[in-house]
């Protein structure tokens, strides 16, 4: 019998490499692997708030000789940990499932798929109810030009063009299990609401060439809506509003939306266009209405894409109701308390066109400058992008880099979107629309060929 000290070993979380993201892995050190008494590849259960199991991996080269444990941003959500946290791991078992029931984890995605594809995708990876877990080798189809018999069979689990993103409703028996082909697996169409709410959304992992950026608003946005404590000990005000400037397409949403999930946050989207021009008075009510829910369920992020479309220059500003609608903002920014766990995150690609007034201390006093990739983020960008997707041996991602200089975000992913589309078309041939299913051989050699990225590329 091992002693207590071998058992369980504390580590401090790190982000998973974007190349591990979505596999389920643990990546520890060789020290902490033989402490626990663990092989690759064996079980363990990871303890923070929660617990989640993964699959034990030897760590990167460079981290030998760390405590930490890597881990992706839904292990991270599974375990109830942020980066930096520390968390308990121990070996762990995993039982035969007799029966697995997954849902989407996601609103407003209806899936439809074979409980045999999930079997494939997740027939090595542990599992316990509660879990959200990332599809692999999948690709969403949803583009009209296709015939919806083939959009169909597409969107399900196993060859959809995007990542999904599934929850574990329940398990028999219950813990830690794993499916086997004995297993019978359930695939619930629809969203459900879990009992315990667990990230499904983005996370710092979905985010390409940006560490600098996610260091930066770790610091000025997680840190105080997870350990507000700390900086009322420190007697320091955490700050109100953050200003994201860079151009469309970088990215600005998802760092919001990511910092949210990350900080277990509600996130609450204002979109600038969209509130303005409603009728008279309407659109203040609006955004005081935003900023009261967002307080209410604080912590919360509220974040107000285009910014610059509610808060134009005064001097610009022609229209009263324009006024009325920056005179309010101030107000509301000025009204929120700074213990209140409320962050503001406004975005814009004209920081130039801002009324002044909003970026005086107290309101949006922080900038964090986004800008256009350069050639090893649009590489970490293709790769977050490209993880689902099984890609021929002649992609070459590096390559793609190279050549889409001054491309955003959006547009890489658009790219890569573009790319399975071609792939899919090149095998629409040997496909029987008829027959409602897509044959076994035709999927195993669905693949996304370096000519689909090129064609892609070139529209
Ligand atoms: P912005 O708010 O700056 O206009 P978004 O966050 O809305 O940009 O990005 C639009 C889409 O482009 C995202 O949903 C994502 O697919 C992709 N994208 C943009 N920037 C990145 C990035 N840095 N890493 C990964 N994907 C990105």
């Amino acid at each position: 019998m091992a002693d207590a000290e071998s058992d369980v070993r504390k580590l401090q979380v790190a982000n998973a490499r974007p190349d591990d993201a979505g596999r389920g892995l643990a990546r520890l050190s060789r020290t902490s692997m033989n402490a626990l008494g663990l092989a690759e590849g064996d079980v363990v259960e990871i303890v923070g708030r929660r617990s989640t199991p993964a699959r034990a991996v030897l760590s990167y080269a460079e981290d030998e000789g760390l405590d930490i444990l890597r881990l992706d941003g839904l292990q991270r959500a599974n375990a109830g940990a942020g980066s930096g946290d520390f968390v308990e791991i121990r070996k762990a078992e995993a039982k035969p499932a007799t029966r697995v029931v997954f849902a989407p984890a996601q609103k407003n995605l209806r899936l439809q798929g074979s409980s045999e594809a999930l079997r494939r995708t997740f027939g090595m990876r542990p599992l316990v109810a509660g879990d959200v877990v990332s599809t692999s080798g999948q690709q969403r189809v949803d583009r009209g030009d296709l015939p919806p018999q083939l959009r169909q069979m597409l969107n399900a689990p196993a060859y959809a063009l995007q990542e999904v993103r599934l929850a574990v409703v329940s398990t028999a028996p219950k813990g830690i299990v794993q499916i086997t082909p004995e297993t019978e697996i359930e695939l619930r169409p629809e969203y459900e609401e879990p009992k315990e709410a667990r990230r499904a959304d983005v996370t710092y992992d979905d985010l390409g060439g940006l560490g600098v950026t996610i260091d930066q608003i770790r610091e000025m946005v997680e840190l105080p809506l997870r350990y507000p404590e700390l900086f009322q000990r420190l007697g320091v005000d955490p700050p109100k509003g953050v200003l994201l400037h860079g151009p469309p397409g970088t990215g600005k949403t998802r760092l919001a939306r990511a910092v949210a999930n990350e900080s277990e946050a509600q996130f609450f989207h204002i979109a600038g266009p969209e509130i303005m021009g409603s009728a008279y008075g309407e659109s203040e009510r609006r955004l005081r209405e935003v900023f009261e829910e967002a307080s209410a369920n604080a912590p919360s992020i509220l974040f107000i894409d285009e910014i610059d479309s509610i808060a134009p220059k005064r001097g610009q500003v022609t229209g009263e109701a324009e006024r009325r609608l920056v005179a309010q903002l101030l107000t509301l920014m000025d009204g929120l308390e700074p213990r209140q766990n409320l962050v503001v995150i406004a975005a814009t690609n004209r920081p130039e066109a801002l009324d002044e007034a909003l970026r005086r201390p107290g309101r949006f006093d922080r900038e964090i400058i986004i800008g256009v990739p350069d050639q090893p983020g649009r590489r970490e960008i293709l790769g977050i992008h490209t993880r689902a997707m099984p890609l021929a041996e002649d992609v070459d991602l590096d390559e793609l880099a190279r050549i889409t200089y001054g491309y955003v975000g959006a547009d890489l992913a658009a790219i890569t979107r573009e790319a399975g589309i071609e792939a899919v078309r090149r095998i629409m041939p040997q496909l029987n629309l008829e027959e409602g299913t897509v044959p076994p051989e035709v999927l195993e050699n669905l693949s996304v060929r370096r000519d689909d990225f090129i064609a892609a590329h070139k529209r």
